[in-house]
C-alpha cells in the first residue's frame, strides 16, 4: 500500500539560503522525533555539531564522501535500504519519516528520480517532495546567474522564502511573483531564523499525512497554474514576471508552469505512448509533470508524476476524488512552451484515432501496449 511507505522529503536550496539554518531549527522540534535526517555535507557548513551531539544517537546520517546528486546516489540507495535495520529496536523501525539536506549546488531531479525509481527503495519509502529555501535578500540575482537555484525553486513543493526581515518589501513582492510565475503550486512560506512547523514541510505528496488518502487536489493544485496562466496572460508560460529577454544567456533557462485539461477519456496507450515520447525527446527540459487521467476503461484515475525523463510508474486510484472526471496534467518546464505540448498532444490523438503512426513511431508504441 503506498499510503504506509515511509516519506521521504528533499531539503534543498542554494549556497547561503539558510537551509542548514532550517535544518538545525527542525531537529530541536519534537515532531521530528521519529524523523530520520540524511545530511549531505560535501564541502559545506553543516549541521551544528553541537547541537547534533544532543540527539539521539541514532537520527542523523551524514554523507560526506561526495556529492548526493552525482557522485554518491548508490550511497543513497544502501544507506536508505539499510536504515530499516540500522535504525531499529526490538524489530520495530525507530523512525516513520526521512529528510534529506543536499548541498546548495546539487540538482534534486536525480535524486527524486532516484527515490521514484530504485525498487529497494519504493519498496519501503515513498518520495513526498521537494522543499527548497530561498534568500529573499538576494534571490534575485541568483536565480538569475545559477542555474541549479533556479532547477531547485522550479521543482519544489514547497518554498521557503528566507530572510524576509532583512529584504526590501518591494523586492519580496517582485521575487514573489517570480516564484509565483516558475512554480506557481508550491506551498511558499515565510521564514525567520529558520523557524519552521515541521508539519508545513511535510504531507506534500498525494497522501494526505493524516488519513493516508490520496488528496490529488491539493496535490495536484492545478488551479494555481490556472490562476498564473490567466494573471500573466498568453505569454505566462514562458515568462517569469520578469524581462531578461536583453539577455540572450538566459534563454535556455526559462522556466514556465501551465495546466493541460483534457476532456474526453484516453486511451491508455496512446498517453503512454505520448508521454514516453515527450520525455525521451525533451525530458531535460520536463521539471516536473504531475497529473490525473481519465483511461478508458478505469474506474478510477491514473496518477502520473515525472521528473525530467523519468516517469514514476503509475498509479490507479480506486476511485475519482470528484465529480470532475477531467485529465489534468500540470508542467513545469524550462523553454518549452504550452503551444508546443498542445500540438504534440493533438498531432499523436489525431494519428492515433486514424489508426496512422505518428510522424515518431506511435504506431510500434501502439502494438506494444494494447489496451
Ligand atoms: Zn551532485
Amino acid at each position: 500500500m503506498p499510503e504506509s511507505l515511509i516519506p521521504v522529503t528533499l531539503l534543498t536550496g542554494f549556497l547561503g539560503s539558510g537551509k542548514t539554518t532550517v535544518l538545525n531549527h527542525l531537529v530541536r522540534r519534537p515532531g521530528l522525533a521519529r524523523t530520520l535526517v540524511i545530511i549531505n555535507e560535501f564541502g559545506e557548513v553543516g549541521l551544528d555539531h553541537l547541537l547534533m551531539s544532543r540527539l539521539p544517537d541514532d537520527s542523523v546520517v551524514e554523507m560526506s564522501s561526495g556529492c548526493l546528486c552525482c557522485t554518491i546516489r548508490g550511497d543513497l540507495v544502501s544507506t536508505l535500504k539499510d536504515a530499516h535495520w540500522r535504525f531499529s529496536r526490538g524489530g520495530e523501525s525507530q523512525f516513520d519519516r526521512v529528510v534529506i539536506e543536499t548541498t546548495g549546488l546539487a540538482d534534486p531531479a536525480p535524486i527524486v528520480q532516484t527515490l521514484m525509481t530504485v525498487g529497494v527503495i519504493t519498496r519501503r519509502y515513498r518520495f513526498d517532495g521537494v522543499v527548497t529555501t530561498v534568500d529573499l535578500t538576494n534571490a534575485e540575482r541568483t536565480l538569475d546567474t545559477q542555474p541549479e537555484a533556479l532547477k531547485q525553486a522550479a521543482m519544489a513543493d514547497c518554498l521557503l522564502l528566507t530572510k524576509a526581515d532583512l529584504a526590501e518589501p518591494a523586492a519580496v513582492t517582485a521575487l514573489e511573483q517570480r516564484l509565483l510565475a516558475i512554480n506557481p503550486s508550491a506551498r511558499r512560506l515565510r521564514v525567520h531564523n529558520g523557524a519552521v512547523a515541521p508539519d508545513s514541510l511535510f504531507g506534500l505528496g498525494l497522501f494526505d499525512p493524516a488519513t493516508k488518502i490520496p488528496d490529488v487536489a491539493r496535490w495536484l493544485n492545478e488551479e494555481a497554474f490556472l490562476d498564473a496562466q490567466d494573471a500573466h496572460g498568453h505569454d505566462a508560460h514562458l515568462g517569469h514576471g520578469h524581462h531578461h529577454d536583453h539577455d540572450l544567456n538566459r534563454h535556455d533557462e526559462r522556466i514556465g508552469a501551465f495546466c493541460l485539461v483534457l476532456d474526453q477519456p484516453l486511451d491508455s496507450g496512446l498517453i503512454d505512448a505520448w508521454l514516453d515520447q515527450q520525455l525521451s525527446l525533451c525530458g531535460r527540459d520536463m521539471l516536473r509533470i504531475k497529473g490525473i487521467l481519465n483511461v478508458q476503461g478505469r474506474s478510477g484515475p491514473l496518477v502520473i508524476q515525472g521528473v525530467q525523463h523519468v516517469r514514476h510508474p503509475t498509479m490507479e486510484l480506486p476511485a475519482w476524488p470528484s465529480d470532475d472526471r477531467r485529465s489534468k496534467l500540470v508542467f513545469i518546464t524550462r523553454g518549452i512552451a504550452r503551444e508546443t505540448i498542445e500540438a504534440s498532444l493533438g498531432a499523436f490523438i489525431n494519428a492515433w484515432q486514424q489508426g496512422e503512426t505518428s510522424p515518431v513511431g506511435a504506431g510500434k508504441d501502439r502494438q506494444a501496449n494494447p489496451t
